[in-house]
């Protein structure tokens, strides 16, 4: 517990047990991997102030959760709703305090706005349905000072990225998100990268990474991990992997080697860690997925102009008939979003016999006609099973629209890798979704049911909480959720939301 959380908790000891809520009768799991034990848990203003006997406690009210499991929050540390939680209709994160989320972290990927302070201002200003936190993006600050050039940046624009990196984190930002994979973030050397994470890790931050290969495009996945590590090492921070796969035929199997490269380097004593969904089909894009980043230089424009060279478009088309192999083929690719709604729900392989054209063709049409979103399915159980089980990997939804995972991922984690595969157990998975998390990305007071700590505590039926987002409707409400508290308010009673906006906008804590 912090000191202020102990000084905000004195006057409730020394008082009477006088309680807003009390929890009465749930079978608790605190979030640090023990076992459910019978306990009430009372509430008062934002705080959790009694785990234990609450018999005698006054309460203004008291819920009966018998039969229920009572524990922290989820948080989940790579959503995509930077838009949502700025737009009105959809502030209030609903799709995740469905879900038992009662804190999202958005910017990953490298793209987080670099106006941290506005943004978290902005959020507490209007309200938001669940805490938020933010990263500052090193792809957003490339192109803020570079465009969607490839150079290397001269000794004034690294010095110019470093400054708006540290004053992201300086203004609340988690640290500095990256997105290696993408254009432009992929266009910075491992040795660009290490002088801005430096500038994170000097106001206290951490680094977040979609690696700069998750397959085989260009330095490989063990490159990719070994590169993330490097970082770590180089810069002192702590390194954050995001949604940890092995994305492709090429690269499935290779989670012992990920695991044991990552081992090490724990051992070694840097702090390396990991988030992931637990579904087969990734997120991206078409062009993410199949283009070659050469072929971005310059931006969307270029990349039209580039598609229309008859000098360029035989290499262009060669390399992404490899990427499309890598993907796993035409039939992995699943169109979920974009500016043509008559593609949505059809797979790549479809449109290209539609059209008489190959898929590597039809894709460039759908480049030129504004592109798409598609779930990529690339992965493979068995790996996704091995990296579940590591104690450094938590929960992750990656959550974007048009994806099951937005809707789903937290509750799909307990319906089938805890209620039918028994691969973890319960305890292991609410740890793994809640103080792990916590604790990984420096949120004070958050992540355990503990006296002291912020009053996120959820209450759900562990036999029927499940995901009913699918692929098909990837916008179903999960169930099984009864309660959600958010900061001591509730936000969803008997499974329905309540129109609270109890959520806040978090910073890191210093250390
Ligand atoms: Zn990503």
């Amino acid at each position: 517990m912090s000191l202020r959380a102990a000084i905000l908790l004195l006057p409730t000891l020394l008082s009477a047990q006088q309680l807003d809520l009390l929890l009465r009768g749930g079978q608790v799991i605190d979030g640090s991997g023990s076992a459910a034990r019978t306990a009430d848990v009372g509430i008062r203003n934002d705080r959790i102030v009694l785990v234990g006997d609450g018999s005698k406690a006054q309460a203004r009210r008291t819920i009966d959760v018998k039969g229920l499991i009572v524990s922290p929050g989820f948080i989940d540390p790579h959503a995509h709703v930077l838009e949502d939680l700025l737009s009105n209709a959809k502030k209030s994160n609903e799709a995740f305090l469905m879900q038992g989320v009662t804190t999202t972290i958005t910017g990953n990927d490298g793209a987080g706005p670099i106006q941290s302070g506005a943004t978290l201002a902005k959020w507490t200003q209007q309200g938001i349905g669940t805490n938020a936190a933010v990263y500052i993006g090193q792809g957003t600050v490339r192109r803020e000072v570079m465009g969607m050039s490839d150079a290397a940046p001269s000794a004034e624009q690294v010095s110019k990225m470093k400054t708006l990196v540290a004053r992201g984190v300086d203004e609340g930002a988690m640290g500095m998100s990256t997105g290696l994979y993408y254009a432009p973030g992929s266009y910075a050397t491992s040795a660009e990268v290490i002088e801005l994470a430096k500038a994170a890790a000097a106001e206290g931050g951490i680094y977040d990474s979609h690696l700069r290969d998750e397959d085989s495009y260009t330095i490989g996945l063990l490159g990719a991990v070994s590169e993330a590590i490097r970082i770590a090492r180089e810069a002192k921070i702590p390194v954050h992997i995001s949604h940890i796969k092995a994305l492709g035929p090429e690269v499935w199997g290779k989670s012992a080697q990920v695991i044991e490269l990552i081992r090490r380097a724990r051992a070694e004593g840097l702090e390396v860690t990991a988030d992931q969904y637990p579904y087969t089909a990734s997120g991206s894009s078409v062009t993410a997925s199949l283009v070659p980043r050469w072929a971005e230089v310059g931006g969307n424009a270029a990349l039209i102009d580039r598609i229309g060279n008859p000098a360029v478009r035989p290499k262009l088309t060669e390399e992404m008939e490899a990427n499309l192999k890598r993907r796993g083929g035409a039939d992995s690719l699943l169109i979920i979003s974009g500016r043509d709604k008559s593609l949505i729900g059809k797979r790549l392989a479809a449109i290209a016999i539609e059209r008489h054209v190959s898929p590597v063709e039809a894709a460039l049409e759908i480049i030129k006609n504004g592109g798409a979103g598609v779930a990529s399915f690339n992965m493979s159980e068995p790996d996704i099973e091995n990296f579940m089980r590591q104690d450094w990997v938590m929960t992750g939804s990656d959550g974007s629209e048009g994806h099951p995972r937005k809707y789903g991922t937290f509750p799909r984690k307990l319906r089938i890798y805890v209620n039918e595969k028994k691969l973890i157990s319960l305890p292991y998975a609410i740890h793994s979704s809640t103080s792990l998390t916590a604790q990984t990305l420096h949120l004070a007071d958050r992540g355990l049911l503990r006296e002291g700590y912020f009053a996120d505590v959820i209450a759900f039926d562990p036999a029927t909480v499940a995901d009913r987002a699918t692929y098909e409707q990837p916008d179903l409400l999960a169930t099984g959720m009864k309660f959600v508290i958010v900061n001591g308010q509730i936000a969803v009673e008997e499974g329905k939301y309540t129109g609270k906006l109890a959520g806040r906008a978090l910073r890191h804590a210093r250390k």
